[in-house]
Formats: C-alpha cells, sequence, structure tokens
C-alpha cells in the first residue's frame, strides 16, 4: 500500500510531497507543528492537541489553514489511507509562501501545511521496560519555549549530543541549574518520598499535552504531585525519573550523566504511571474527573 501525505489541499504518494522553495518554514523555520498519537486508529488527545496548535499559531499572529473540523477529517483521512493503526500524525502549518523578506507577508498569503504519517510499534518498545539514559546540555533556546515552532536548531544540537554520548534524551539545564525539559520530551523526577515533580508549565518549556494527561492522571489516582522547578543535582539523587510525550507516553530514565538512578531499573511509580498511560492511551480510562 502506498503511504500517503496530505500537502495544501490534496493527498500524494510520501514520495512526491514536496513544498515550494519560498515557503517561510523552508526560509525561516516560521512555523508550528503538533505530533500527534494514533492508538487504535483513533487520535489520543485530539482536542488538546489541536488547542495548542491554535494557541502556537495565534502566539505567532498566524491562522488555522482550515476549520478544526475539516482538519480532524483530513487526519482521519490521512490515518485512512495509511491503514494507520498504531503511531503518530505530524502536522505543520507555516506562514505560506511569499518572496523572501523577514517581515511578514500580506494577510492574503495562505498559510501552508503538510502532514505525514509513521507507523510505530507501541506494545513492543524496549525503552518502556529497559529505560533510557540521559545527558545534561545547556539549555540555549530563545523565550519562547512554550510555542511549538519547528524552529527547533537547539534542540536538534542537544539530541545530537546525546545520541553521540549514547543516551536516548538531552535534559536540557537553565542558568540556575534547573532542569528545564528534554530535547523533545518533558522531563519529570520522583522524590525519596514519592512525589511526581516536573518544571511548571512557563514560557521556559513546552507544556506537553502527556504532561499535562499524566498531571491529570495522578490527581485522579491520588499521586502526590509538585509542579516546581528541580536542579540537575536534585535529578541525580531521585528515586525515579522519565521523560514524557507523545510517542513516549512515560520513558524511565535509569541513568542521568554518570549517576545511576535507583537501581538502574525501571522503578514502580514509573511503570505504574506507564500502565495507566496506556490504558488511557487505549480508551480504556478517561482524563475527566
Ligand atoms: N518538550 C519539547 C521540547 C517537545 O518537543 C515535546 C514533544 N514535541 C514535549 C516537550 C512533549 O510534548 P507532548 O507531550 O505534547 O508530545
Amino acid at each position: 500500500m502506498p503511504r500517503y501525505c496530505y500537502v495544501n489541499g490534496r493527498f500524494l504518494p510520501h514520495r512526491d510531497g514536496a513544498v515550494h522553495i519560498e515557503d517561510r518554514g523552508y526560509q525561516f523555520a516560521d512555523g508550528v507543528y503538533e505530533v500527534v498519537t494514533i492508538a487504535n486508529g483513533t487520535m489520543v488527545d485530539e482536542d488538546p492537541h489541536l488547542d495548542r496548535l491554535e494557541r502556537s499559531l495565534k502566539e505567532l499572529r498566524m491562522r488555522m489553514p482550515m476549520a478544526r473540523g475539516a482538519m480532524k477529517l483530513k487526519v482521519r483521512e490521512l490515518v485512512r489511507r495509511n491503514g494507520l493503526k498504531d503511531g503518530l500524525v505530524y502536522m505543520q502549518v507555516t506562514r505560506g509562501v511569499a518572496p523572501r523578506n523577514h517581515a511578514f507577508p500580506s494577510d492574503k498569503v495562505p498559510p501552508a501545511i503538510v502532514m505525514t504519517t509513521k507507523k510505530m510499534d507501541f506494545a513492543k518498545m524496549k525503552k518502556f521496560t529497559d529505560g533510557v539514559t540521559v545527558v545534561s546540555a545547556p539549555d540555549i533556546r530563545w523565550g519562547r519555549c512554550d510555542i511549538k515552532t519547528v524552529s527547533l536548531l537547539p534542540n536538534c544540537l542537544a539530541k545530537q549530543a546525546a545520541t553521540e554520548a549514547g543516551a536516548y534524551e538531552a535534559w536540557l539545564v537553565d542558568e540556575k541549574g534547573n532542569v528545564t525539559e528534554g530535547s523533545s520530551s518533558n522531563a519529570w523526577i520522583i522524590t525519596k518520598d514519592g512525589v511526581l515533580v516536573t518544571k511548571p508549565a512557563t514560557n521556559e518549556i513546552l507544556n506537553g499535552i502527556t504532561r499535562q494527561t499524566i498531571l491529570d492522571l495522578a490527581k485522579q489516582d491520588g499521586v502526590p504531585f509538585e509542579e516546581r522547578e528541580f536542579t540537575l543535582e536534585e535529578a541525580y539523587e531521585a528515586k525515579e525519573a522519565f521523560v514524557s510525550s507523545a510517542t513516549s507516553f512515560v520513558t524511565p530514565v535509569v541513568k542521568i550523566d554518570d549517576h545511576v538512578i535507583g537501581n538502574g531499573h525501571p522503578g514502580s511509580l514509573c511503570e505504574k504511571l506507564l500502565g495507566t498511560y496506556q490504558d488511557y492511551a487505549a480508551g480504556r480510562r478517561s482524563r475527566a474527573a
């Protein structure tokens, strides 16, 4: 079965998907994106992702390329055409195509949209059972990390450093020594007292949809949590740690730099939270109280 993509109103074979050389996403990274998990053919947290997409666009004074209902239909059609059961949908909106000039083009220039899908087998992921390692890296990003922009060069540099160190993820550390988040995930620790800790959602991090779901589910289940700053030193001493994102769910972290976390294997609260999130993604439980 050919793999399809969606580009500016058309479903095309994936290999034929292309954008114009003067697309502002290509020229200036002037665009935003979302990654949504597909579990059992259904989008996980569809509306929260579309809410965040709308917010990112609004913050950058861009508009949605189509109404939300139409967008949902396009995603469903792409998922259907690609026979996607488990995996992700990537959607990207840019400020459109215009002669190269830093200032915005006229309002008449329509935003450009691209959507692709990728198959993934969430049931067989070794990272869930074995855990992963992370390395720290300085957070050199801009002041609006709450916007999900395609301008990801500092994140790419950090992820490359992690890859070269044989690690799964880089945890970004600000000038005060606090962990902000991962290069493509949110960062969490669990204290010796079993309290879940993650940084508050400020302009310094992307407020992950998975992050929000985990907090809601923790609240429902009476798991104590705190949204507060934590330093790299505190993370080294944590009982457990994990990263979250649409495609990494709750991925246990078993080593940070040279510090083994717990006994070097995924801890019990991580395993519980992963199970809870997997149940949620599969539609076996809901987020509403
Ligand atoms: N932070 C960053 C920098 C990210 O790139 C991502 C994933 N796109 C996340 C956090 C996690 O967000 P989500 O749970 O919505 O995937």
